[in-house]
């Protein structure tokens, strides 16, 4: 058998069940993730760690799979099946050779805005009118969806009122199933064994959830909106790619009800809070350099990888257990520059640049994090206190810079200024950064 050059590091898919392991071996599902550790103690052995039951051991590489990055790729769709505005007669086409079970969702011609489920049996195609009413979708005035991702998944497992079970979407020319994909590179998680707690969190588009997978405490985020879960699909596609110490790491997704993001849970919550209810008292300043280092790291590989975040904020960092800083929410990460709604965007983190001819760089995130640098050195207070979103854009455009917070250390102040250089090429690089915060730590510690 050939010897797979994988590192420490490296997360793989068991591709069968073992379940009588020998002495100092590991027990696995098919499909259970483990993340390397080490060369094995027998050829072609690794020595591995389970991701759910924690436990470690000697596993064979020849039952292992790496679980591969998800390629970004706008083919991805969770909704292959819909076709969007067709008549009748072209779903009935399209739906050549009938089989039973095969289907598509379509959007009425007659009724715009109206959805129609069209499903093959017995030779024959039956139309079923989607009404909408009060925010839900409903064929027979019984079954209520949020989305057509919902309905779809319910007459998969129930018949309900329609002819026959559905068993094969059939795919809009072009697209890809991102089921599918999910299943195949091993970033599906499994419903069954999620248990959800109380809600920890309310994002833009859908509220966070502290709950269980499988043994492991976890954060599930949860979009309903259908359009929205498919723009999450590419935020989840660059988080696949994307695996470091201070990055917030995705441990899967699940199809149901939208879409579940399900990340590792930080249980410390995000920094702001956690500097606020803390305070100057509980957290000392070496505390404090050690956070803005965990986040410069985590910016500097997001750089070394040409990703920008475009909304680096204390809001999005998030504290684990063991109090290590990460990055969370790559909502905005996109890879170079691309437009962005400018109502949206976080005014008072914003690089001058980017704010006004959406010229987002690493620079750009360079400027952000001099505002979080900021933030972190005041225990978490809002940056440009008592100066609204309109006073900051104009006086900052002038020349205006935020004073030092209070004690802050000098050297810790000119990093700032100089992440808030007009010109974004005169500001340093995530790198050069770290090389200035490393010293700094040295001197406090
Ligand atoms: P959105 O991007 O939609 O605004 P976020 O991803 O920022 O939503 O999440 C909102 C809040 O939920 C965060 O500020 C944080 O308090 C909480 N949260 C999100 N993810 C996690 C996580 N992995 N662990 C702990 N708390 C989390």
């Amino acid at each position: 058998m050939a010897m797979k050059n994988w590192t420490a590091g490296t997360q793989c898919v068991a591709k069968k069940d073992h379940c009588k392991p020998k002495d100092g071996e590991i027990s696995y599902h098919k499909g259970d993730i483990l993340t390397l550790v080490g060369p094995g103690m027998r050829k072609g052995e690794y020595t591995a760690r389970h991701n759910t039951t924690g436990e470690e051991g000697q596993v064979s590489g020849s039952n292992l799979r790496e679980r591969e990055a998800l390629r970004i790729d706008p083919k991805l769709s969770l909704m292959p099946w819909f076709h969007g505005k067709i008549a009748g007669q072209q779903a009935v086409d399209k739906l050549k050779p009938t089989e039973d079970g095969l289907f598509l969702v379509r959007e009425s011609v007659r009724h715009p805005g109206d959805f129609v489920l069209c499903v093959c049996f017995s030779q024959k195609v039956f139309h079923y009118r989607v009404i909408y009413q009060d925010n839900k979708l409903t064929i027979d005035n019984m079954q209520f969806f949020d989305n057509l991702i919902d309905m779809i998944e319910f007459y998969s497992r129930n018949r309900g009122a329609i002819a026959t079970l559905l068993l094969k979407p059939k795919k809009k020319e072009g697209l890809k199933s991102a089921e599918t994909k999910l299943l195949k590179s091993g970033w599906l998680l499994d419903l069954s064994k999620l248990t959800l707690g109380e809600i920890i969190g309310e994002g833009e588009f859908g509220a966070v959830f502290a709950g269980e997978y499988a043994g492991q405490r976890v954060a599930v985020k949860i979009i309903k909106c259908d359009v929205t879960a498919q723009a999450f699909l590419e935020e989840t596609s660059v988080m696949t790619n994307l695996h470091h110490k201070n990055l917030v790491p995705l441990l899967g997704v699940i199809l149901h009800n939208g879409l579940h993001i399900v990340t590792e849970l930080m249980t410390k919550g995000n920094l702001v809070n956690f500097l606020r209810s803390r305070g100057r008292f509980a957290v000392s300043v070496i505390q404090l350099l050690r956070f803005a280092l965990d986040v410069c790291e985590g910016m500097e590989h997001l750089e070394s990888k040409k990703l920008l975040h475009r909304d680096l904020a204390g809001r999005n960092i998030l504290v684990s257990e063991d109090g290590v800083a990460k990055i969370s929410d790559f909502g905005l990460a996109r890879v170079g520059s691309m437009a962005v709604d400018n109502s949206k965007l976080p005014v008072k983190w914003t690089a001058p640049e980017a704010l006004k001819n959406k010229k987002f760089s690493t620079q750009s995130d360079v400027w952000s994090y001099g505002v979080l640098l900021w933030e972190i050195f005041s225990y978490g207070r809002q940056p440009y206190p008592k100066m609204t979103v309109n006073e900051v854009k104009e006086c900052v455009e002038k020349g205006y810079r935020m004073d030092p917070p209070d004690e802050c250390p000098a050297d810790v102040y000119s990093i700032m200024t100089s992440c808030w250089q007009t010109e974004p090429k005169k500001r340093p690089s995530f790198h050069k950064l770290r090389e200035r915060l490393e010293k700094e730590l040295k001197l406090h510690t």
